[in-house]
């Protein structure tokens, strides 16, 4: 089943096997995807002598689990784990063989510290590229902790269960039988989510900071790089280190990189942060901020940091379209991300609202794996390039809407259509389909300033060429301003100018 490069690389990773690994396989001898399975297996342990098989009964066939001889791991597939799930199989073997997962001590030692018992369940498509990361994350814990077991499902393989499940995005994780959440999920997140998160005490007794960044993208990292190299005392909040990079899948204009993908990068991103003397607080929202003092900036639990100056970098998130359906029937049916939730949809009736480029992109995707894609424009024309509407019009089963409002999308429990309204006529259409996604741009994580400082009616925090805001003291940088281009290079540039605004005003006051 695997090619030839494949194999070479994967006998190079299991010579670095450190114990002996028994996988317990649960197959049936009649159905298609247990032979395969068994074949992959079969020429899996034929690759090192410490892999070993043996028949067993899983409460899923067909499905294997990953153990240490003697003690079972908890960590199980069901399905096989090729596609972009390769890795998250291969990673299981070394650790589950005794190799350190990389993962901070201190991640370690709290994991270790998780009491209870904790099953967990992830629904993934293979070609999904948010899912290894979940799935990664699930397997490195119940590794290390043997209250906790996780089982990593392929949906395709698992077709039933996913339909009584009305699972139409992926990952989705599920705990002790309840639903706990879908899409990218970093290990700290979950952790913080299953154990108590860290309450205002642990940030009582902080000195005040000289410059304070809040938000962990590419802006957000630039901005406290160069302010700590200035050797000022430099702390950022985030509540998603990494920003809409985590959200993305390769990158080709990251100049002088030609090719990288969102996860490494945001890797990178919190690996050179940490290179310098930075106050790095992951998972904490900012909710408030006055100026006093000392900039003040209350976050969610209630603590309050104290700074000199502040360089805003909260970026921004997927605009909804608002309408009646969306909020109800979101990961229902309604979905952001065609990379990850596209194959959940296969054979099945799509709208894509959005004719800019995100949109056409994601019609043009859908298009080969789903039975038709409408999609839905609110302009007279689609704002896409025209090598991109080109493709799109040579494709045989899309239909494009132009000049029409979106008005509700429509379901019980699930979406089952879209209601628009043509513009020139007034007319209501309603289309039946199974599935909405919605493309059309982002919105400024800035709604938590309120007045406190100038925006745009977009939200947009209105910057100088130095990044200073309209609040002294206070600078801003990336999406959440409003630069004319939202671009990582883009960001990390008014990332540092920010952080050089700030130093400037701090030596000046
Ligand atoms: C799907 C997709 C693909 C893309 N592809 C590319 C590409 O190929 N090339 C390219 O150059 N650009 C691309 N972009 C755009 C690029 O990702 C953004 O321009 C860039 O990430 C913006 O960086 P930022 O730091 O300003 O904001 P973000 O990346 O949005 O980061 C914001 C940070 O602030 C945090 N935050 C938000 N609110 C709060 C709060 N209240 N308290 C604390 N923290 C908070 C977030 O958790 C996050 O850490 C893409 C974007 C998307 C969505």
């Amino acid at each position: 089943m695997l090619d030839a490069d494949i194999k070479q690389q994967l006998s190079q990773y299991l010579q670095l096997l450190e114990g002996d690994v028994l996988i317990k396989v649960s197959a049936s001898s009649d159905d298609a995807v247990s032979n395969d399975m068994l074949a992959f297996l079969e020429e899996l342990a034929g690759m090192s002598p410490r892999i070993t098989t043996e028949k067993a009964q899983l409460a899923r066939t067909p499905s294997f689990s990953v153990n240490r001889v003697g003690e079972d791991t908890g960590i199980v597939f069901a399905g096989i784990p090729l596609g972009h799930e390769f890795t998250s199989l291969v990673l299981a073997l070394l650790q589950v063989s005794g190799r350190a997962p990389k993962v901070e001590q201190s991640v370690i030692d709290q994991i270790k510290s998780i009491k209870g018992n904790y099953a967990f369940e992830s629904y993934v498509s293979l070609s999904c590229h948010n899912c290894p990361d979940v799935v990664q994350a699930l397997n490195v814990m119940s590794v290390l902790n043997p209250g906790i077991s996780h089982t990593m499902i392929d949906g395709a393989a698992f077709k039933d269960e996913v339909e009584s499940k009305d699972i139409l995005a992926v990952p989705s994780v599920f705990l002790n039988g309840e639903f706990f959440g879908s899409g990218r999920m970093s290990l700290e997140e979950i952790i913080a989510k299953i154990s108590d998160a860290p309450d205002a005490s642990e940030f009582e007794g902080k000195e005040p900071f000289d410059v304070l960044v809040i938000g962990g993208g590419p802006a957000g990292a630039s901005s406290a790089i160069y302010a700590a190299r200035k050797g000022i005392r430099t702390g950022i909040v985030a509540e998603r280190f990494g920003g809409q990079v985590m959200d993305t899948v390769g990158i080709e204009n990251f100049i002088s990189v030609k090719y990288t993908e969102g996860a490494k990068l945001a890797a990178s991103l919190e690996e050179h942060v940490k290179e310098y003397n930075v106050d790095v607080m992951k998972l904490q929202r900012a909710k408030r901020l006055e100026k006093k003092d000392f900039i003040e900036v209350e976050l969610e639990n209630g603590a309050v940091l104290k700074s000199k100056t502040v360089i805003l970098s909260t970026g921004a998130r997927w605009r909804n379209v608002g309408v009646p359906g969306e909020a109800e029937f979101k990961n229902k049916g309604v979905a952001y991300c065609p990379h990850c939730d596209g194959p959940l949809f296969a054979g099945k009736h799509v709208a894509v609202i959005g004719g800019g480029n995100s949109g056409i992109e994601a019609a043009i995707d859908l298009a080969g794996i789903v039975s038709h894609v409408t999609v839905l424009e609110f302009m007279p024309e689609l704002k896409a390039d025209s090598v991109l509407q080109d493709r799109l019009y040579s494709l045989p089963n899309v239909t494009v809407h132009k000049n029409v409002q979106t008005k509700e999308i429509t379901g019980t429990d699930k979406v089952n259509g879209i209601s628009f309204i043509d513009r020139a006529t007034g007319e209501e259409k309603h289309v039946e389909l199974q599935g909405v996604f919605v493309q059309i741009g982002l919105v400024p994580n800035t709604d938590w300033l309120g007045d406190t400082l100038e925006r745009t009616r977009m939200g947009e925090i209105v910057v100088d060429r130095h990044g200073a805001t309209s609040l002294p003291g206070v600078f801003a940088a990336g999406d959440c301003t409003n630069s004319p281009y939202k671009q990582i290079i883009i960001s990390m540039g008014s990332g540092a100018t920010a952080a050089l605004g700030a130093f400037d005003y701090l030596i000046r006051n």
